[in-house]
């Protein structure tokens, strides 16, 4: 029995992640224990862009009672539960827009409740926060199973049974050897979410579709490009899955090791002299703006300089080294 429907009798779920992360498969797995298992009808579909990693992925999924017919195969406006895989995203989204007023947003998080409703502009309805990467991390899965673990609290008309007899089809096919590790994965996360609820004064967030800054109704006159399509511009901090390098200065021998293996222009150099008066360029540190995390530096550094980090709000920012510090100063003075 479903908690709640929309007008056309649908309870709705919206996953926001990134590629990577699992959410794809976690909304197959979801729709699955809920239709074979649950006796729902429901449909599941996914959105996503180049199938690369670090890319924005949606999964939706819609349940409804067996009498039901689905016939709308829409992206999910108005959901009743969000689940959020990657908190960094709502830099980039809003990854609540359109939760309904009494639904629940289930976030991958470490944090307390108020920051994480700061940053994700949900001043109501409940919070559900569960270290889906801690978890992940510690029993080698990805989060998906965690965070399905997390979102079934939420979804409790599907029994924990059936989603842990989905996990083990689904992973029987997949990587047997991974069955209990994903098991064991989703209980947890199915224990260890953390709930708080907001007073349900407020109305819901009204769904805001992003659009591109320039489309076929505000390109300017003549087609003139103003803002030319530069990588220096970018910030990718939002495409990194929970891990970031971090350098320690007095181990580093300045052996460019990093440099050569990072597919993203993130190492910083300055231009010093050394012990016998000679010119050298030095390591003066990261631009974190650039760095999607995937550790190639850490496993390139012969010393141990670099180490991967669990990411926590506020290191990159603290620790980012602009590149307008490098010798190509010049040319970065031009980009800012
Ligand atoms: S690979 Fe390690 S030791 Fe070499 S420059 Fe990079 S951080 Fe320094
Ligand atoms: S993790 Fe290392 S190699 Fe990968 S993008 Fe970041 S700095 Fe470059």
């Amino acid at each position: 029995m479903l908690p709640t429907t929309n007008e056309q009798g649908f309870f709705e779920i919206r996953l926001e992640s990134i590629g990577g992360l699992g959410a794809n498969l976690a909304g197959k797995m979801l729709a699955e224990a809920g239709v074979l298992w649950s006796g729902l009808n429901g449909s599941n579909f996914s959105s996503y862009g180049s199938e690369k990693k670090g890319t924005p992925v949606k999964s939706f999924i819609r349940f409804c009672e067996p009498h039901i017919e689905i016939r709308d195969h829409s992206p999910i406006m108005a959901p009743h539960v969000i689940g959020v895989f990657h908190e960094a995203l709502a830099k980039m989204v809003d990854v609540t827009s359109g939760l309904a007023a009494d639904g629940t947003a289930v976030v991958n998080s470490t944090r307390e409740f108020a920051e994480i409703r700061r940053d994700l502009r949900l001043p109501y309805g409940t919070l559900a926060v569960v270290d889906a990467l801690g978890i992940a991390v510690e029993e080698r899965v990805k989060i998906n199973t965690p965070m399905l673990g997390a979102l079934l609290r939420v979804c409790s008309f599907i029994e924990p049974e059936a989603m842990e007899t989905v996990i083990r089809r689904t992973f029987s096919t997949k990587a047997p050897h991974l069955i209990e590790a994903n098991v064991r994965a989703f209980r947890r996360g199915y224990e260890e979410v953390r709930f708080h609820t907001a007073a349900a004064s407020m109305e819901a967030k009204k769904f805001v579709r992003p659009l591109p800054r320039f489309g076929y109704e505000t390109q300017l006159i003549g087609g003139v490009i103003v803002a030319g399509g530069n990588s220096l511009l970018k910030n990718v901090s939002g495409s990194r899955q929970g891990f970031l390098p971090r350098w320690e200065a007095d181990k580093c021998i300045h052996c460019v090791a990093c440099d050569n293996v990072c597919p993203d222009l993130c190492f910083v150099w300055e231009e010093r002299v050394d012990k016998k008066g000679r010119k050298q360029m030095f390591l003066a540190g990261l631009d974190y703006q650039y760095c999607k995390g995937c550790l190639k530096c850490v496993e390139a550094c012969p010393t141990a300089a670099l180490t991967a980090e669990r990411e926590t709000p506020g290191f990159a920012e603290a620790h980012s080294l602009k590149y307008s510090f490098s010798f190509r100063k010049g040319g970065a003075e031009a980009w800012q």
